[in-house]
């Protein structure tokens, strides 16, 4: 499999670490066992019948495995993989350029596909159709549409927010799949083939502490074993057990269900000011100094699955087990109830 980046929105530090231990096929890809048994099938599928196959869409907080999951099917499917992503396609023209150089059954892979500009959006939707793409060429009088052929090639989309995708858009995927946060098992299994890779020595113990702590999240947890290892190495003989990844996690301030600094400082922020809620987004955004967008990708969706926190439609409110976590008497009502 031939990989082109065409664009890259970030430039992740931990690049050249990620693409280290990315699995290269389903078999090595841990856990989400039901999506990749129907992505798994939907490939063969389409192999067989000598076809590219169908558009797909990941959805899924950052970190989950998406992009993973795009390069194993474009390798699966023998074919090139172009990533880029929704914020960097500015134009029309930026999108015909990426188009016109896919062959067939090759796989476009956009990022944050719920960024697209809308006028960009709106040329996709007839390349994914019909693998057409007119676009107008000139100005004033002598404008004219042209009408390109594309070969049929396979879109993948990725998204953490699928609720902001349009209608039109999320219609024309043929495959949509949501990732889920992984449970530890899956994760100490991933922790404990990263520590194979580099070579790390890690017993199971001391791999499923970094699993729990790892907010369900494979990147998370592969970023935790290199922390850990940095401490085993300086602090102890190395090897890396349960007592050492816990003072080593502890010396990251991330507690023992992995709630980090912000974690706490967004629940206390809740709980302390607004009197455990409901709270908008952007109030609490501004009360722990973080992007609104950053609270509900990344630091929100866990919390809410953790029990910590409620979305309700007049905000966020703070659980029982939040006042729990943080050692603090409710008293009263919270504003929530009080409606
Ligand atoms: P996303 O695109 O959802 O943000 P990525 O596909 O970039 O996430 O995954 C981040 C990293 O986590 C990958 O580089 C890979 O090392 C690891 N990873 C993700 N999913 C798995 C998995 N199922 N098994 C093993 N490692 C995984």
């Amino acid at each position: 499999m031939a990989e082109r980046f065409v664009t890259e929105s970030i430039q992740h530090p931990d690049k050249a670490f990620e693409l280290t231990l990315r699995p290269q096929d389903f078999s090595s890809y841990i856990g989400q066992a039901k999506v990749k048994e129907r992505l798994e099938l939907a490939v063969e599928a389409a192999k067989q019948r000598t076809e590219p196959v169908g558009h797909i869409l990941l959805s899924g907080p950052p970190g989950l495995g998406k992009t993973t999951l795009a390069h194993i099917i474009a390798r699966m499917m023998g074919s090139n993989i172009v990533v880029t992503s929704g914020p960097t396609i500015e134009r029309a023209g930026d999108l015909a350029g990426l188009l016109t150089k896919l062959e067939r059954g090759d796989v476009l892979f956009i990022d944050e596909i719920h960024r697209l500009p809308a006028q960009v959006e709106e040329y996709l939707y007839p390349a994914m159709e019909d693998y057409r793409l007119d676009i107008v060429i000139d100005q004033g009088p002598s404008a004219r549409s042209v009408r390109l052929n594309l070969p049929r090639f396979t879109l993948i989309g990725a998204t953490t927010r699928s609720g902001l995708l349009t209608a039109p858009l999320r219609s024309r995927f043929e495959i949509t799949d949501r990732l889920d946060y992984y449970v530890a098992a899956d994760l100490q299994q991933i922790c404990l083939r990263s520590a194979r890779i580099l070579g790390v020595e890690i017993d199971n113990p001391g791999a499923l502490e970094i699993a729990r702590r790892s907010r369900g999240t494979p990147r998370l947890c592969n970023n935790l074993l290199r922390r850990v290892r940095d401490y085993a190495q300086v602090r102890a003989d190395g090897h890396i057990t349960a007592p050492i990844a816990d003072k080593a996690l502890a010396m990251l301030d991330i507690d023992e269900h992995g709630l980090d600094d912000m974690d706490k400082r967004l629940l206390e922020a809740i709980v302390h000011k607004y009197r455990g809620g409901p709270v908008g987004v952007s109030t609490i955004a501004v009360a722990v100094g973080e992007e609104p967008g950053t609270i509900e990708e990344v630091y929100e969706p866990f919390l809410i699955q953790e029990g910590y926190l409620q979305r309700t439609p007049q905000g966020r409110v703070a659980t029982e087990l939040t006042y729990k976590k943080l050692g603090v008497k409710r008293t009263g009502k919270s504003q929530s109830e009080l409606f």
